[in-house]
Protein backbone atom coordinates (compact mmCIF):
# COMPACT_ATOMS: atom_id res chain seq x y z
CA UNK A 1 0.00 0.00 0.00
CA UNK A 2 1.19 3.67 -0.95
CA UNK A 3 2.41 5.41 2.29
CA UNK A 4 -0.50 8.35 2.75
CA UNK A 5 1.13 12.00 2.18
CA UNK A 6 2.87 13.64 5.16
CA UNK A 7 4.21 16.84 5.60
CA UNK A 8 7.02 17.37 8.27
CA UNK A 9 8.19 21.06 9.54
CA UNK A 10 11.38 20.88 10.93
CA UNK A 11 14.12 23.14 12.31
CA UNK A 12 17.38 22.96 10.80
CA UNK A 13 20.38 23.29 13.65
CA UNK A 14 19.96 21.29 15.83
CA UNK A 15 17.96 18.61 14.45
CA UNK A 16 20.09 18.16 10.92
CA UNK A 17 23.03 19.84 12.21
CA UNK A 18 25.77 19.52 15.06
CA UNK A 19 25.64 23.11 16.22
CA UNK A 20 28.39 23.18 18.72
CA UNK A 21 31.32 23.94 16.08
CA UNK A 22 29.24 27.38 15.18
CA UNK A 23 28.83 28.00 18.54
CA UNK A 24 31.92 27.72 19.33
CA UNK A 25 32.96 30.22 16.62
CA UNK A 26 30.46 32.84 17.25
CA UNK A 27 32.08 32.47 21.09
CA UNK A 28 35.05 33.02 19.47
CA UNK A 29 33.79 36.32 17.13
CA UNK A 30 31.87 37.97 20.83
CA UNK A 31 35.31 37.57 22.55
CA UNK A 32 37.14 39.15 19.46
CA UNK A 33 34.76 42.11 18.93
CA UNK A 34 34.57 42.69 22.67
CA UNK A 35 38.47 43.12 22.32
CA UNK A 36 38.24 45.20 19.74
CA UNK A 37 35.63 47.53 21.23
CA UNK A 38 37.93 48.06 24.74
CA UNK A 39 41.43 47.78 23.84
CA UNK A 40 41.59 44.80 26.06
CA UNK A 41 43.55 41.94 25.31
CA UNK A 42 41.94 38.24 23.84
CA UNK A 43 42.74 36.38 27.29
CA UNK A 44 41.61 38.95 29.59
CA UNK A 45 38.38 39.20 27.90
CA UNK A 46 38.05 35.40 27.69
CA UNK A 47 38.48 35.49 31.47
CA UNK A 48 35.68 38.44 32.15
CA UNK A 49 32.88 36.52 29.46
CA UNK A 50 34.18 32.93 31.63
CA UNK A 51 33.05 34.87 34.85
CA UNK A 52 29.90 36.11 33.16
CA UNK A 53 28.52 32.96 31.88
CA UNK A 54 29.11 31.71 35.23
CA UNK A 55 26.43 33.87 36.68
CA UNK A 56 24.24 33.31 33.51
CA UNK A 57 24.23 29.44 34.39
CA UNK A 58 23.12 29.74 38.03
CA UNK A 59 20.36 31.10 37.32
CA UNK A 60 19.27 29.89 33.86
CA UNK A 61 15.69 30.65 33.91
CA UNK A 62 17.04 34.43 34.41
CA UNK A 63 19.00 34.48 30.70
CA UNK A 64 18.27 34.03 27.19
CA UNK A 65 16.68 35.22 24.07
CA UNK A 66 14.69 38.40 25.95
CA UNK A 67 12.81 40.52 23.71
CA UNK A 68 11.13 43.25 25.03
CA UNK A 69 11.37 41.70 28.32
CA UNK A 70 10.06 38.41 27.93
CA UNK A 71 12.04 35.13 26.77
CA UNK A 72 12.01 33.75 23.47
CA UNK A 73 14.05 30.80 24.46
CA UNK A 74 16.25 30.40 27.73
CA UNK A 75 19.83 29.96 27.50
CA UNK A 76 19.98 25.86 29.40
CA UNK A 77 17.63 24.97 26.24
CA UNK A 78 18.82 27.04 23.47
CA UNK A 79 22.72 26.50 22.24
CA UNK A 80 22.62 29.85 20.35
CA UNK A 81 21.41 31.71 23.36
CA UNK A 82 24.47 31.91 25.04
CA UNK A 83 26.12 34.73 23.23
CA UNK A 84 22.87 36.57 23.71
CA UNK A 85 22.16 35.96 27.07
CA UNK A 86 26.16 37.78 27.71
CA UNK A 87 24.61 39.93 25.91
CA UNK A 88 21.77 40.52 28.13
CA UNK A 89 23.89 40.20 30.77
CA UNK A 90 25.78 43.70 29.86
CA UNK A 91 22.75 44.99 29.24
CA UNK A 92 21.51 45.14 32.82
CA UNK A 93 25.06 46.18 33.83
CA UNK A 94 24.98 48.97 36.26
CA UNK A 95 28.70 48.75 37.54
CA UNK A 96 31.77 46.38 37.53
CA UNK A 97 33.57 45.61 34.27
CA UNK A 98 30.14 44.60 32.73
CA UNK A 99 29.87 47.96 32.56
CA UNK A 100 32.57 48.89 30.06
CA UNK A 101 31.87 46.49 27.81
CA UNK A 102 28.09 47.86 27.79
CA UNK A 103 29.58 51.35 27.00
CA UNK A 104 32.02 50.27 24.61
CA UNK A 105 29.64 48.33 22.41
CA UNK A 106 27.20 50.94 22.75
CA UNK A 107 29.60 53.23 20.80
CA UNK A 108 28.29 51.07 17.88
CA UNK A 109 25.95 49.48 18.28
CA UNK A 110 21.94 50.61 19.02
CA UNK A 111 21.98 47.80 21.58
CA UNK A 112 23.49 44.61 23.23
CA UNK A 113 21.06 42.53 21.76
CA UNK A 114 21.94 44.37 18.00
CA UNK A 115 25.48 43.84 18.82
CA UNK A 116 25.07 39.91 19.33
CA UNK A 117 23.07 39.96 16.45
CA UNK A 118 25.74 41.15 14.32
CA UNK A 119 28.39 38.70 15.59
CA UNK A 120 26.05 35.84 14.90
CA UNK A 121 25.36 36.44 11.55
CA UNK A 122 28.42 37.80 10.86
CA UNK A 123 30.10 34.21 12.15
CA UNK A 124 27.54 32.16 10.58
CA UNK A 125 28.17 33.86 7.42
CA UNK A 126 32.04 33.08 7.91
CA UNK A 127 31.35 29.45 8.42
CA UNK A 128 29.58 28.72 5.49
CA UNK A 129 32.16 29.92 3.84
CA UNK A 130 34.65 27.72 5.69
CA UNK A 131 32.90 24.57 5.71
CA UNK A 132 30.93 22.44 2.94
CA UNK A 133 28.42 21.60 5.45
CA UNK A 134 27.83 20.06 9.34
CA UNK A 135 24.67 17.88 8.51
CA UNK A 136 24.46 15.46 11.73
CA UNK A 137 25.50 11.73 10.78
CA UNK A 138 22.96 10.02 8.95
CA UNK A 139 20.80 13.00 7.81
CA UNK A 140 21.25 11.82 4.37
CA UNK A 141 20.04 8.69 4.73
CA UNK A 142 17.16 9.73 6.92
CA UNK A 143 16.38 12.07 3.86
CA UNK A 144 16.65 9.45 1.51
CA UNK A 145 14.26 7.40 3.88
CA UNK A 146 11.28 10.41 4.32
CA UNK A 147 11.62 11.40 0.46
CA UNK A 148 10.61 7.26 -0.52
CA UNK A 149 7.98 7.45 1.93
CA UNK A 150 5.84 10.20 0.97
CA UNK A 151 7.01 12.07 3.08
CA UNK A 152 7.57 16.11 2.61
CA UNK A 153 9.86 18.27 4.55
CA UNK A 154 9.69 22.02 5.03
CA UNK A 155 12.53 23.68 6.97
CA UNK A 156 11.33 26.44 9.13
CA UNK A 157 14.81 27.76 10.48
CA UNK A 158 16.11 31.22 11.77
CA UNK A 159 19.39 29.98 9.75
CA UNK A 160 19.40 31.68 6.59
CA UNK A 161 17.62 29.61 3.90
CA UNK A 162 20.70 29.68 1.93
CA UNK A 163 22.64 27.56 4.59
CA UNK A 164 20.15 24.88 4.04
CA UNK A 165 20.21 24.80 0.31
CA UNK A 166 23.78 24.83 0.17
CA UNK A 167 24.44 22.12 2.74
CA UNK A 168 22.35 19.74 1.62
CA UNK A 169 22.82 20.39 -2.18
CA UNK A 170 26.23 19.06 -1.23
CA UNK A 171 24.76 15.98 -0.60
CA UNK A 172 23.43 16.33 -4.06
CA UNK A 173 19.57 17.45 -2.73
CA UNK A 174 17.54 20.45 -3.50
CA UNK A 175 16.12 22.41 -1.42
CA UNK A 176 14.05 24.78 -2.69
CA UNK A 177 13.41 28.41 -1.39
CA UNK A 178 9.60 28.81 0.75
CA UNK A 179 8.83 31.81 -0.76
CA UNK A 180 9.64 31.17 -4.24
CA UNK A 181 6.18 30.06 -5.07
CA UNK A 182 7.57 27.58 -7.31
CA UNK A 183 8.12 25.51 -4.49
CA UNK A 184 4.52 24.87 -3.04
CA UNK A 185 4.15 21.23 -2.96
CA UNK A 186 7.92 20.38 -3.52
CA UNK A 187 9.22 17.65 -1.06
CA UNK A 188 11.94 19.94 0.41
CA UNK A 189 11.83 23.51 0.92
CA UNK A 190 13.11 25.89 3.77
CA UNK A 191 11.84 29.08 4.88
CA UNK A 192 15.36 30.91 6.03
CA UNK A 193 14.84 33.98 9.03
CA UNK A 194 11.69 32.76 10.01
CA UNK A 195 11.53 34.90 12.89
CA UNK A 196 10.06 32.10 15.28
CA UNK A 197 11.39 35.04 17.98
CA UNK A 198 9.39 37.31 17.73
CA UNK A 199 6.54 37.75 19.91
CA UNK A 200 3.37 39.53 19.67
CA UNK A 201 1.44 42.43 21.76
CA UNK A 202 -0.48 39.67 23.48
CA UNK A 203 1.72 37.36 25.41
CA UNK A 204 0.27 33.66 25.27
CA UNK A 205 2.17 31.11 27.54
CA UNK A 206 2.59 27.70 28.84
CA UNK A 207 4.09 25.95 31.81
CA UNK A 208 6.33 23.68 31.11
CA UNK A 209 8.31 21.70 33.77
CA UNK A 210 8.05 24.82 35.66
CA UNK A 211 9.28 27.14 33.19
CA UNK A 212 6.92 29.77 31.18
CA UNK A 213 7.28 29.30 27.21
CA UNK A 214 5.79 31.89 25.18
CA UNK A 215 3.08 30.68 22.52
CA UNK A 216 1.98 34.06 20.94
CA UNK A 217 5.05 33.87 17.65
CA UNK A 218 2.85 35.90 14.83
CA UNK A 219 5.63 35.39 11.73
CA UNK A 220 5.68 31.45 13.08
CA UNK A 221 2.38 31.10 13.58
CA UNK A 222 1.58 32.40 9.54
CA UNK A 223 4.12 29.85 8.55
CA UNK A 224 2.65 27.11 9.79
CA UNK A 225 -1.01 27.89 9.22
CA UNK A 226 -0.28 28.05 5.33
CA UNK A 227 1.67 24.70 5.81
CA UNK A 228 -0.79 23.12 7.58
CA UNK A 229 2.42 20.18 8.92
CA UNK A 230 1.32 16.65 10.43
CA UNK A 231 4.21 17.24 12.65
CA UNK A 232 6.92 19.69 13.77
CA UNK A 233 10.18 19.19 14.98
CA UNK A 234 12.70 20.95 16.93
CA UNK A 235 15.36 20.81 19.55
CA UNK A 236 14.37 24.20 21.69
CA UNK A 237 11.04 23.63 23.17
CA UNK A 238 10.35 27.66 23.48
CA UNK A 239 11.48 28.69 19.92
CA UNK A 240 10.22 25.30 18.28
CA UNK A 241 7.57 23.76 19.88
CA UNK A 242 5.69 26.62 22.75
CA UNK A 243 3.55 27.67 19.68
CA UNK A 244 2.69 24.29 18.14
CA UNK A 245 1.64 23.24 21.91
CA UNK A 246 -0.68 26.28 22.16
CA UNK A 247 -1.84 25.79 19.20
CA UNK A 248 -3.02 22.00 20.04
CA UNK A 249 -4.22 23.16 23.42
CA UNK A 250 -6.52 26.14 21.78
CA UNK A 251 -7.58 23.43 19.30
CA UNK A 252 -6.18 24.85 16.48
CA UNK A 253 -7.14 24.10 12.84
CA UNK A 254 -3.46 23.89 11.79
CA UNK A 255 -2.61 21.99 14.59
CA UNK A 256 0.14 19.44 13.89
CA UNK A 257 -0.71 15.66 15.21
CA UNK A 258 2.71 15.08 16.13
CA UNK A 259 5.07 17.41 18.16
CA UNK A 260 8.57 16.22 18.48
CA UNK A 261 11.80 17.52 20.68
CA UNK A 262 14.94 16.61 19.77
CA UNK A 263 17.03 15.38 23.22
CA UNK A 264 20.89 17.11 22.73
CA UNK A 265 23.54 16.56 25.86
CA UNK A 266 22.67 19.99 26.92
CA UNK A 267 18.75 19.28 27.56
CA UNK A 268 18.19 20.56 30.32
CA UNK A 269 15.82 18.41 33.25
CA UNK A 270 12.73 21.18 32.82
CA UNK A 271 12.00 20.19 28.78
CA UNK A 272 11.73 16.60 28.83
CA UNK A 273 10.32 15.83 32.32
CA UNK A 274 6.98 15.86 30.92
CA UNK A 275 6.90 14.69 27.57
CA UNK A 276 4.08 12.36 26.54
CA UNK A 277 2.65 12.58 30.08
CA UNK A 278 0.59 15.92 29.14
CA UNK A 279 -1.46 17.53 26.78
CA UNK A 280 0.64 20.52 26.39
CA UNK A 281 3.76 18.88 26.57
CA UNK A 282 5.84 17.34 23.26
CA UNK A 283 5.03 13.99 22.50
CA UNK A 284 8.09 12.56 21.76
CA UNK A 285 11.52 12.88 22.95
CA UNK A 286 13.88 12.35 19.71
CA UNK A 287 17.54 10.88 20.28
CA UNK A 288 19.17 11.58 16.90
CA UNK A 289 17.63 12.53 13.69
CA UNK A 290 17.77 8.55 12.37
CA UNK A 291 14.56 8.04 14.61
CA UNK A 292 12.41 10.19 12.19
CA UNK A 293 11.44 7.24 10.27
CA UNK A 294 10.33 5.40 13.21
CA UNK A 295 8.42 8.66 14.58
CA UNK A 296 6.69 9.84 11.19
CA UNK A 297 5.49 6.01 10.82
CA UNK A 298 3.71 6.21 14.68
CA UNK A 299 2.44 9.83 13.81
CA UNK A 300 0.75 8.45 10.54
CA UNK A 301 -1.23 5.75 12.31
CA UNK A 302 -2.04 8.60 15.06
CA UNK A 303 -3.64 10.61 12.34
CA UNK A 304 -5.40 8.04 10.46
CA UNK A 305 -6.99 6.63 13.43
CA UNK A 306 -7.72 10.15 14.61
CA UNK A 307 -9.77 10.48 10.50
CA UNK A 308 -11.22 7.43 11.67
CA UNK A 309 -12.90 8.18 14.73
CA UNK A 310 -14.29 11.47 13.18
MG1 LIG B 1 17.47 24.61 16.43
Amino acid sequence: MMDSPFHLVSDFDGVWTEPARELQEVHTTLVQELAALTARSVPQVEEDVAGFIQIIRQKPECFGWRIEGRFSSYVDEDYFALPTAVGQFLEDATSGPEKIYLDALLSRHESALDFLDSCYHATCDRFRSDVKHDLTRGAERVLEWLLSHHVRITFVSNAPSGKIIDWFAANGHEVLDGRDPVSHGRPLRAYGRAGKQFLSHDPQSLTLGGRKVQGDRPEYLALLEQENPDMVIGDVLSLDLALPLWMRQEKHPAAPTGIALMHLKHSPDWVTREIGKTPHAPDFLVPHVTSLPRLVTQVRRMKSAALASV
